[in-house]
């Protein structure tokens, strides 16, 4: 699906010439790919002299908070009135990666739904759900990032890609990629990339953030995850590994520590796909990955609520402890393979 030329961009003009209300939001448990997204094109209407506010629903990882104009956030968990009056007054908004009104979470999805805003939506997700006024979907990119990039370029702001949306939008494409190695199979990616390193941002620091930036104790409990908890059924190519909410305090396991721990199983030849599932307060909190045909994305909502992309996705599982949840898994897995194969 490609959309990137087909959008209404004399619309999105006439809508910012008339000087409107702009606010720009992000999904909730916001990755490095939302929140560059964001706040590139934060920083894009900044210097295009518009009233524009930036609102994530819920907070960032360490890694991600040296993204330039992350200082601007407004968090609708912490400052709910705040971000909810912003709500009521925006006249444009745009949603950047994510195209249901559920990944806003469970408090401000109805607040969105709400919102009487004209919706401008730059996602890269299979199959948007969201009611947007302009829905610009496209599951060829790498990241919302690059999408946002793509819109920037088609709307005539290339002169605008200074240095700090140089830095978002190549901090949101290195995320989402894991520092170039899936969803970058596109030479654009790549062209998009160099154009955002010739503004002079400093790749390695950027690579030294996000990706060398975690606590000991997340690496001592990805010893304890590989060693002794990555459960490996041969036959159905998988692993799953669940967790419970005291093996994570164990470690002093903080928000956004999870990062990147459910890839690892895929280095294994023959694991197809990976499960990570960890508890929170009322719920296993599921990260699917899938490294050959196996589609999570279909997975992922068909059985647990969730969705995401076809490699990676994700989900809840509700009223499982975290114990029996990986043989729950793993017969869920069987019978979606099974479904599939019919
Ligand atoms: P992660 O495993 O890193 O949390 O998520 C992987 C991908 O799946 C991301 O693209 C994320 O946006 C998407 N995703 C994660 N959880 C959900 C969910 O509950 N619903 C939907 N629709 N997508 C999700
Ligand atoms: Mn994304």
């Amino acid at each position: 699906m490609t959309y990137i030329k087909d959008f209404d961009k004399a619309k999105i003009q006439t809508l910012l010439s008339e000087n409107q209300k702009i606010t720009i939001l992000g999904h909730h448990n916001p990755d490095g790919d939302a929140v560059s997204g964001c706040t590139a094109l934060f920083e894009v209407f900044r210097q295009l002299n518009k009233d524009v506010q930036l609102v994530m629903p819920s907070k960032i990882s360490e890694a991600i908070k040296n993204i330039p104009n992350v200082e601007h956030i407004v968090f609708h968990e912490k400052d709910k009135e705040k971000a909810e009056k912003i709500f009521a007054e925006t006249q444009v908004l745009f949603c950047i990666d994510f195209n249901a009104y559920k990944r806003a979470g469970d408090v401000l999805s109805p607040v969105l739904q709400a919102c009487k805003a004209f919706k401008i939506m730059i996602d890269h997700h299979p199959q948007p759900e969201m009611c947007a006024d302009i829905i610009i979907s496209d599951t060829s990119v790498s990241s919302a990032s690059e999408l946002v990039y793509e819109v920037i370029t088609e709307l005539g702001w290339t002169n605008h890609v200074n240095q700090k949306v140089a830095e978002s939008l190549f901090t949101g494409i290195m995320t989402d990629t894991n520092n170039f190695s899936v969803n970058c199979s596109r030479a654009r990616t790549f062209e998009i990339a160099a154009h955002l390193l010739a503004k002079g941002i400093d790749r390695e620091r950027i690579y030294e953030q996000v990706f060398n930036n975690y606590t000991e104790g997340r690496l001592r409990f990805t010893g304890y995850f590989l060693d002794k908890k990555m459960i490996i059924d041969h036959d159905l190519k998988i692993s799953v590994a669940t967790f419970s909410k005291r093996e994570q305090d164990n470690y002093g396991f903080k928000h956004g520590d999870h990062e990147g721990l459910v890839n690892m199983p895929l280095s294994i030849s023959g694991v197809e796909v990976s499960i990570l599932a960890l508890e929170h307060d009322d719920f296993l909190k599921l990260s699917f990955r899938s490294k050959g045909a196996v589609d999570v994305n279909v997975f992922a909502r068909k059985f647990f609520n969730g969705g995401g992309h076809v490699r990676a996705a994700g989900g809840k599982l509700y009223k499982v402890k975290p114990h029996p949840a990986t043989q729950f898994l793993i017969e869920k897995f069987a019978e979606y393979i099974k479904s599939e194969i019919i």
